[in-house]
């Protein structure tokens, strides 16, 4: 299939490494003029040029927080101002701490608001009112299964990212009439160098090696395996396709058959 990428434009935020890296790679590889963003410039570089090596796509990695205004601003402004225009967005951003209830102080949630939501969104506001000119654009928001299955002990990502999907719902809905698309790919377990950091932590604390954490990750999971960053991101790359022009509004579940609800 051909996703008709070629020459579009693309953002992909926090992309240096795991699943926005991922994603970053699959739209170059089909053709995709692509910018991309970490808080570190030499990560981001670095990361932009292993991508470039092997597509011979354009890639430009920046250092960028996405949770500044500035930040966001210079980075959509960089892409505008060398490519002319932004076709396709990729929201993504670090995860949020694990914590309880009982351990989540408000300052918590403002911060989680912060790099989960509001990420997004001030991204979106920035590149919106164009794409609506031209008539065409996708916004691709990665999420997580958390959206449809809280996960014990994620309250933070429970909560924020419910709200950022009935934020994309609601946006898809104002925006739908002028050719642009918003949707988001929630991923499974996915083997990033953070789920690695994890299983390593987590499985220390209750006194397992990080192998075995994985193990019990994947005995959950309907296929028995965590997800691979590449599986991710072909769900993202075919959400900011020409061939998913009549898709929008939608969580895409890439998890592996983690997720036991009908809808
Ligand atoms: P990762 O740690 O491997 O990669 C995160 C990337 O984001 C890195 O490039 C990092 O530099 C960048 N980043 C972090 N904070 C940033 C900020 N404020 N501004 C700019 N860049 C920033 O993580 P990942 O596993 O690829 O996860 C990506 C997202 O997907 C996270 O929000 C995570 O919670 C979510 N997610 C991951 C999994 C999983 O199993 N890996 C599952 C569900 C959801």
């Amino acid at each position: 299939m051909d996703f008709g990428l070629r020459d579009r434009v693309a953002i992909v935020a926090a992309a240096s490494s795991g699943i926005g890296f991922a994603a970053a790679r699959e739209l170059a590889r089909e053709g995709a003029r692509v910018f991309l963003c970490s808080r570190d410039e030499e990560r981001s570089k670095a990361a932009a040029y292993k991508i470039h090596q092997e597509t011979g796509a354009e890639v430009v990695g920046i250092r960028a927080d996405v949770t500044s205004d500035k930040d966001a601003a210079r980075f959509v402004r960089l892409a505008e101002e060398s490519a002319g225009r932004v076709d396709i967005l990729v929201t993504n951003a670090g995860g949020s701490p694990a914590s309880t209830f009982a351990e989540t102080t408000l300052e918590m949630y403002r911060k989680a608001f912060e790099l989960n939501a509001l990420s997004a969104i001030r991204l979106a506001q920035l590149v919106v009112p164009a794409m609506r000119e031209r008539r065409w654009g996708r916004i691709v928001n990665i999420t997580s299964i958390s959206v449809k299955q809280p996960i014990n002990g994620l309250l933070l990502s429970n909560t924020i990212r419910a709200g950022l999907t009935g934020w994309a719902k609601t946006l898809s809905t104002e925006v739908a009439a002028d050719g642009i698309t918003v949707n988001s790919v929630a991923p499974g377990y996915t083997l990033t160098e953070r789920q690695d950091e994890l299983a390593e932590v987590r499985g220390r604390a209750s006194g397992k090696t990080k192998e075995e954490m994985i193990e019990i990750w994947a005995s959950e999971i309907p296929m028995r395996r965590l997800a691979n960053a590449e599986e991710i991101a072909a769900s993202v790359a075919f959400l900011a396709s020409e061939r998913a022009s009549y898709i929008t509004g939608v969580t895409l579940l890439v998890d592996g058959g983690w997720v036991r609800s009908l809808y």
